[in-house]
């Protein structure tokens, strides 16, 4: 970690020195003659390019470490809580690339095979789920969220349900939830967790009425629990015509054990990208395909990918689809990497991941539970959110400088902040894909960085002092995005 510590990152400009070139052409060749001999006038510029004069050595060591500064899956531990960062094979990739120069708008005959590996893929979420049709064509989990609102509210006006306009999340939701209904024009409300962090049943019953389209869940929860009274709780809704949607982002703890479809929900969105292995991060194309009960079916998206005879097509004659939600069909590549995945491990290989990542999480939430305790005691799913509260009260170290502090022993930091309903939070999801050695070195990263909060908790305060850039104004970076040297 500590190898390019402080390193100063140069701009291509930088290492700009007139006349450098990135290559050769022989004697002879274009290099003789004027541009004006081979092109049309009205094709030449004016001048030279403004562009740095770079040797093509120089270039790639340029990329080549700058590459070396990022972190990733492949570098070491990621425990970013909410995300399932777990390692992505490689087989994934491969398989996925070999459809990668297919071009979308050829038409469906010639791209058969293609074609019928996505209605596999189809089917197998189908049943991973519990769910009767779904659409593929979401690009990102709440981009799975909008599609499903929106055919939530096509479902309400089509049966002469308009006045449901309400939608309700609990606090512990991703940010994601609230917005993509406010998106679609709901009013948002917001239903508390009780102590055990679950939806207060209560409060819940209390605010339900015949305005309530949606109630957006998230099973297991931010907090690693599962709402033990999702059919209480679906038939609640269910008793005024709501429809129940499943944020099943964090399918990771309950795959192959459990099935959104089984527990009241008529909507499910998937993220490929977390529990499906295909790797993401900065904003890389992902994929949150949308599973619906049948009562939904005639508002997916279209096309809509259907089996017709022995082959398959593109149906775009759907009265009532709500549109197209995403060019073309979706990220298909993404698609195919979650199909790799699914195939390679089978329906046996998917409820043992999903078990060890169950069991990761809880082995480490056990093993540093008396330096830095869990804000919801007791077992979790997939992950499980400390609180650094105490440690805060008693030697004035944030949940943040723990964060930075473990960037200096080489881990990713955990999520921090979130969910809100958790001070000092952070959130932390191993996954299933970490060997004990791993799990065990992070832990005892923790343990000696609470050790050194009560010792130096300067040091630990002005952490992280070995990585490329030393601490970065978060907010200022989000607030003004400046994206141009
Ligand atoms: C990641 C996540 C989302 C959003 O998914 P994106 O693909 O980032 O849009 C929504 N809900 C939960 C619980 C998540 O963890």
């Amino acid at each position: 970690m500590s190898r390019r510590a402080n390193q100063s990152v140069r701009l291509l400009r930088d290492l700009h020195k007139n006349g450098r070139k990135g290559m050769m052409i022989p004697e002879g060749g274009l290099e003789n003659r004027p541009a004006s001999e081979l092109l049309p006038a009205e094709f030449l510029r004016d001048g030279e390019p403004s562009l740095p004069h770079i040797s093509e050595v120089d270039t790639v060591r340029h990329f080549v470490n700058l590459s070396n500064l990022n972190y990733g899956v492949d570098n070491g531990f990621y425990p970013l809580g909410s995300c399932t960062m777990k390692y992505n094979p490689k087989i994934n990739d491969e398989v996925a690339a070999l459809f990668q120069d297919i071009h979308p708008a050829l038409p469906d005959v010639y791209v058969q095979p293609l074609l019928g590996l996505l209605y596999e893929l189809q089917q197998d979420l189908l049943e991973i789920t519990g769910m009767d049709a779904i659409t593929l064509q979401p690009a990102a989990g709440a981009h799975g969220e909008l599609t499903s609102l929106l055919m939530a509210k096509a479902y309400f006006k089509d049966n002469g349900l308009t006045h449901k306009d309400t939608v309700i999340i609990p606090d512990s939701a991703h940010g994601t939830n609230p917005a993509s209904a406010t998106m679609a024009g709901f009013h948002v409300f917001t239903v508390k967790s009780d102590e055990e962090g679950l939806v207060d049943m209560d409060a819940l019953s209390s605010m339900v009425n015949e305005h309530t389209a949606v109630l957006m869940l998230t099973n297991p929860n931010t907090l690693g629990k599962f709402e033990k009274n999702i059919l209480q709780i679906s038939q609640l809704i269910h008793n005024v015509g709501g429809l129940m949607y499943c944020d099943g982002a964090n399918l990771n703890g309950i795959l192959g054990w459990a099935r959104p479809g089984d527990m009241g929900f008529d909507f499910a969105h998937l993220n490929l990208h977390k529990t499906f292995s295909t790797p993401h991060g900065g904003g890389g194309p992902g994929s949150g395909p949308v599973a619906v009960k049948k009562h939904i079916e005639p508002y997916l998206p279209k096309p809509v990918l259907v089996r017709d005879g022995v082959g398959f097509r593109w149906d775009l004659d759907r009265l009532k689809s709500i549109g197209k939600m995403r060019s073309n069909f979706g990220n298909i590549l993404v698609a195919l990497r979650a199909l790799a995945y699914i195939k390679s491990l089978g329906g046996a290989g998917l409820r043992e991941a999903g078990t060890m990542a169950v069991l990761n999480a809880n082995y480490m939430r056990v093993s540093m539970e008396d330096v830095l305790p869990t804000a919801y005691p007791g077992m979790c799913k997939h992950e499980f959110v400390a609180t650094a509260e105490d440690i805060k009260k008693n030697y004035g170290v944030k949940a943040q400088d723990i964060a930075k502090a473990l960037l200096d022993k080489g881990f990713h930091a955990p999520t921090m902040y979130f969910p809100l309903i958790v001070k000092e939070a952070l959130m932390i999801e191993p996954t299933e894909t970490e060997t004990k050695d791993t799990l065990d070195a992070f832990i005892d990263a923790i343990r000696d960085i609470v050790d050194e909060c009560k010792e130096d908790p300067k040091t630990v305060e002005e952490a992280p002092h070995y990585t490329p850039v030393r601490r970065l104004d978060e907010v200022k970076a989000s607030k003004e995005l400046k994206v141009r040297w």
